[in-house]
């Protein structure tokens, strides 16, 4: 439920409201409005009417919120989330980019990613340091050291660093050097995990499970806020479909779900979102325009010799001619990038 204060309701007034949710057994989350204050009474429903908050001093209004999640949805809160951290942005008017390797591999090969992500004008550097590969004989990743090579990356560049947390085991580690936790598709669904990570302080970067439904997303989504973490980005990374011209569907149209939905940011994956590197930078593209709040594109020194998803990567020249033309872009319909 929602509880809408009235016009100019007094703190006193917000403080009794939330001290009654919490009798009842809810938790109360509390948005500060420009016009407005409401308090959000989340938790098992059935144990409560709306009535028996309805004569609080100082309320206006109490209304269910329908969606089944609700810390996630639109009708608690109408104004778009901009997540932050450090020099990264996304959400509400700004795009923020995410790039660099799908692994880590050497610290020449972070450090020259991390330089040409930063000089294109990205504002995040990525690489995975735990990899989740479908094979087990696949590079698995450089585990702490690569954590800690993103860490001197950030030091160097001033970049946001993004790394995936593979197991609830690791939380704490990755957290020690990332600036931003990504949960992988594979995970999407980890329930344990998603509430640690919504114990951390860190924001979180969702990607979607392949087979996940939109609704299936934001229930996972839900997880994290839960536990009190309100930095969560969406990352619509493709499903899994009929369709083998590409690795996986990238739905655009998943952007324009969630923003009705959600005021969560919501960022495209091109990289996997394809598999393919001569379609990442049209879909890049395609995505700023369709009004994506954040793009994370994979991307290599020399894509033929990566160790993970070479195949889909852009070198440096090619993500600068994709930032290029992914600002004109941005800023044609009135975004900061
Ligand atoms: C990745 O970002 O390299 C990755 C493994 O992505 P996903 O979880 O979307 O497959
Ligand atoms: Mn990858």
């Amino acid at each position: 439920m929602i509880v809408v204060m009235e016009p100019g309701a007094t703190d006193e007034q917000i403080r009794h409201i939330e001290d009654r949710i919490q009798q009842l057994g809810l938790k109360a989350h509390t948005i500060r409005g420009t016009e407005r204050t409401v308090v959000a009474a989340v938790g098992d429903e059935r144990i409560t009417k709306p009535e028996v908050l309805e004569t609080g001093p100082g309320v206006a209004q109490v209304l269910p919120i329908l969606a089944p999640y609700k810390f996630a949805s639109r009708e608690l809160k109408p104004e778009p989330t901009q997540v932050q951290v450090g020099s990264f942005r996304a959400g509400a008017g700004v795009v923020g980019v995410i790039a660099g390797p799908c692994s880590i591999e050497s610290e020449e090969q972070l450090m020259a990613c991390a330089r040409a992500a930063k000089s294109a004008g990205a504002t995040a550097l990525r690489g995975g340091a735990f990899k989740p590969r479908t094979s087990p004989y696949s590079f698995q990743g450089m585990k702490e050291d690569g954590l800690k090579l993103l860490a001197a990356a950030r030091v160097e560049t001033g970049l946001a660093v993004v790394t995936e947390v593979m197991g609830t085991e690791s939380v704490d580690l990755v957290a020690k050097y990332a600036d931003v936790l990504q949960i992988g598709a594979r995970n999407m669904q980890n329930y344990r995990l998603l509430e640690a990570v919504g114990n951390t302080t860190r924001p979180v970067l969702l990607k979607r499970g392949p087979s996940a439904t939109m609704e299936e997303f934001l229930l996972a989504a839900e997880y994290i806020l839960n536990e009190g973490n309100q930095n969560v980005m969406l990352c619509e990374r493709g499903i899994r479909t009929f369709e083998n011209h590409t690795r996986f569907t990238l739905p655009l149209a998943s952007v324009t779900y969630l923003h009705r939905k959600t005021h969560l940011p919501v960022v495209i994956d091109p990289s996997h979102g394809t598999g393919h590197t001569y379609m990442v930078p049209d879909m890049a593209v395609a995505a700023v325009a369709i009004g994506a709040d954040g793009l994370i594109i994979e991307m290599h020194p020399q894509p033929e010799q990566a160790m993970s998803d070479g195949y889909q990567s852009l070198d440096f020249a090619q993500f600068a001619e994709t930032m290029q033309r992914c600002r004109k872009i941005a800023s044609a319909i009135g975004k900061t990038m």
